[in-house]
């Protein structure tokens, strides 16, 4: 099966509110360009050097995405030219995307990653933590970061009611945090849930954006 016809067959999937983010780590720029001719436009990769490496030499109106855990250190690379920051999880990384986009005059776009999975190895805030971050005044200040929505990931597991259980964990932390603190502010409207094995589950629990690695480009 070509690229283009799993691109395809995942599009005709996808209501029209949920945008396809194409997990293109791993994968050579040549296949990044095979789904970009057919239309795809938003790109997603979990390394700095990796992203930094192919924005250089594909099409400049691609839009990149950066999906993994992101050290302070490394953020002025992608600060120029970054989509949106999937995986904010302290109030730390967020002042210093805050203070790497001021230097590019720009405001960057980040949502807020949860620790959803009941297992216990990935990243992501507890709700509290979450509440916290929103309320302290050094947030309030920082003027070249918005923050759109919520990211997740559920845990790697074949029983489908926990994976959908975790979604609506994470639907149900979005609603709270936009009745608290984005009421009335249109721009906070995202839910980054649902990867190859997941994304019908997310979708059905409200996904807005998922982000589809190997179902598009095939196993890694
Ligand atoms: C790799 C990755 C994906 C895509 O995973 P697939 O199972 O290949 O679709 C999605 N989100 C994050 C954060 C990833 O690192």
């Amino acid at each position: 099966m070509s690229i283009q016809s799993n691109l395809e067959k995942i599009q005709q999937t996808l209501p029209p509110q949920v945008r396809l983010i194409a997990v293109s780590k791993t994968k050579p720029v040549e296949l990044i360009l095979e789904l970009y001719n057919s239309g795809q436009r938003e790109f997603g990769e979990n390394k700095v050097q990796e992203i930094l490496d192919k924005q250089a030499v594909l099409p400049k109106d691609i839009q990149w995405h950066l999906i993994g855990h992101l050290q302070t250190n490394k953020v002025k690379f992608i600060a120029p030219f970054v989509t949106l920051i999937h995986a904010v999880d302290s109030l730390k990384l967020l002042a210093e995307i805050n203070k790497e986009a001021q230097k590019n005059n720009r405001i960057i776009d980040c949502l807020l990653q949860f620790h959803i999975a009941e297992e216990d190895t990935k990243f992501g805030l507890s709700k509290n933590e979450a509440f916290d971050l929103l309320k302290c005044s050094e947030y309030a200040q920082m003027k070249n970061i918005r923050i759109v929505g919520v990211m997740g990931m559920a845990t790697f597991t074949e029983d489908t009611l926990q994976i959908q259980r975790e979604f609506k964990n994470l639907h149900a932390l979005f609603s709270e945090i936009k009745t608290s603190f984005f009421d009335q502010k249109e721009f906070f409207k995202e839910i980054s849930m649902g990867m190859s094995g997941d994304y019908l589950i997310a979708i059905k629990e409200g996904s807005t954006m998922v982000r589809v690695g190997s179902a598009l480009f095939g196993s890694r």
